[in-house]
């Protein structure tokens, strides 16, 4: 009785509540991924992200070798794909994890149907991705939450699943079904470049889960201790630089949890706590933002705020160049862009710093920064990227009305000697660090070095934007 396991964002073996359940069920279970042009097609694809993925299936495959069994690759609409091979090879049933995306959730109702036309088995709405379901988390009046901290107190309170059983003593296909399961569309695992994709800035994480594994133990044993000062200087390796593991799965999110409850144990201090307390506060953050996915949908299409859904921005094209190049003349910003195009991540200091200044200087739409960054970033996630985006554009669940950063404040308190300033913009290394932070560089020493000036003027951007919001509000 073969049971088929649909991977997406779970390209892993170990501790993956689905492949477990499929086990449980059959003994002999094999992998399917499907490469969606759907997706890959889409204008929201960086070449990055689709190199740490191809890697992770890469290193799956070899994974899915140890156990004796295979995963197949298909290229093509999964709502096609996956019923016919599953057809093909007469399977039992498919099983997956579910997830909180709109196009994700469409495109599962859909291959649901396909499925139960063809009398095939499936697992209903099984979760992975997440410690507590968004239908586990509701508050007092059963409402999905919009304000984080009541969100968090709630996750906190509820007891965590411990991982599931890796995948083990388990067979694949035979050399026949291995046959027909071509005829029905496998082919062999493309390379990125195959499928369009270039990128020659390496990877912050290595891909594959024995790679997550390793970067998460080094974490809860060292830096998770120091994490709530530490994450705050982009200079810094303080955070855990994990996100393009969970975007794709490549851990799982209960051996994660585990490993910040061994921490705790391992801590000495009530400082060290509050510390790892912190990092599980940014877990809770990444689950908040796809319950809000889930629950509210229309989050992807535009502000949660009435006040920003239709609100002025200029949309200057020159402007909006400059910032996707690193070009605005404001050191901090253009670092931060900078060190995005090139690595294909950014701190989530920096993150916000970019965010704010798209939007409240530069009076561009978020949509388009949002964009952006899908574009650019290995961790690239619609509920993450869209609850960061609104929540620095002051557009989403945030209970504070309004938040300004200003550039050369955020400089001088969390990159106060210019490290990752002079790190991301070679030609300002020579200057003083206090004109570099401050970004009071003169226009003669700006042409010397060949650095740009300030695109617009950091206090009178922030009177026009708030002279906008103002009338935003009044209006709603
Ligand atoms: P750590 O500090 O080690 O945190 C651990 C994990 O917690 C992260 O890997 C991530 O999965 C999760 N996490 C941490 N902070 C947040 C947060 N604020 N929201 C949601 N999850 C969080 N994160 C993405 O994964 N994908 C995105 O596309 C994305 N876009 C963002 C856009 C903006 C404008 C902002 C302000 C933030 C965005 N973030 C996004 C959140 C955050 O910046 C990154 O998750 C973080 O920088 C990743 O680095 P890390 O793995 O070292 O994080």
């Amino acid at each position: 009785d073969l049971i088929l396991f649909w991977h997406r964002r779970d390209l892993r073996i170990a501790d993956n509540t689905g492949l477990a359940a499929a086990r449980q069920q059959s003994s002999q279970v094999v992998g399917v991924f499907c490469l969606d042009p759907n997706i890959l097609e889409g204008d929201d694809v960086a070449p990055v992200r689709v190199t740490y993925m191809i890697g992770c299936l890469q290193a799956l495959q070899q994974r899915y070798a140890q156990v004796g069994s295979q995963l197949l690759i298909l290229r093509d609409n999964p709502v096609k794909a996956i019923p016919r091979l599953a057809a093909a090879l007469n399977v039992k049933a498919v099983f997956w994890n579910w997830d909180v995306e709109p196009y994700s959730q469409e495109r599962d109702r859909n291959i649901i149907d396909a499925l139960k036309e063809k009398g095939i088995g499936f697992l209903e709405k099984n979760w992975d991705q997440i410690l507590h379901t968004p239908e586990e988390i509701f508050t007092g009046g059963n409402a999905a939450y919009t304000v984080y901290t009541p969100f968090w107190k709630n996750w906190i309170s509820k007891p965590k699943a411990k991982p599931v059983e890796t995948l083990h003593d388990v067979a694949g296909l035979t050399p026949e079904q291995q046959e027909i399961a071509k005829q029905a569309g496998a082919i062999a695992l493309p390379t990125a470049k195959d499928l369009g994709f270039n990128w020659d800035g390496g990877l912050i994480l290595p891909p594959g889960e024995a790679a997550a594994q390793k970067r998460l133990e080094e974490f809860t044993h060292a830096a998770i201790n120091e994490y709530q000062e530490q994450r705050n200087f982009p200079a810094i390796e303080g955070t855990s630089q994990l996100s393009a593991a969970f975007k794709f799965g490549a851990i799982g999110i209960r051996a994660v949890w585990q490993a910040t409850l061994e921490a705790l144990e391992n801590s000495r201090s009530e400082e060290t706590e509050v510390n790892i307390r912190t990092w599980q506060q940014e877990l809770a953050w990444r689950e908040f933002y796809q319950h809000a996915m889930y629950h509210f949908p229309e989050l992807a299409d535009g502000a949660y705020r009435n006040t920003f859904k239709n609100f002025p921005w200029d949309d200057n094209e020159e402007h909006f160049q400059a910032w996707c190049e690193g070009r605005t003349g404001y050191p901090i910003v253009d670092a931060a862009m900078r060190q995005m195009n090139e690595i294909g991540w950014m701190h989530n200091r920096c993150r916000m710093i970019v965010a704010s200044f798209l939007t409240k200087d530069l009076l561009i739409s978020p949509k388009l920064g949002e964009k952006y960054f899908m574009q650019r970033l290995i961790d690239g996630d619609l509920s993450a990227n869209n609850g960061g985006w609104q929540w620095s554009t002051s557009s989403g669940m945030d209970p504070k009305p309004l938040r300004i950063f200003n550039p050369a404040s955020q400089a001088q308190k969390f990159d106060a000697d210019g490290e990752y300033i002079r790190q991301w913009i070679p030609e300002l290394r020579s200057l003083d660090t206090e004109y570099l932070v401050t970004g009071k560089i003169t226009p003669l020493e700006r042409r010397a070095v060949g650095y740009p000036d300030a695109i617009v003027d950091h206090n009178q951007r922030q009177r026009q934007f708030k002279n906008r919001y103002q009338q935003q509000k009044e209006l709603v």
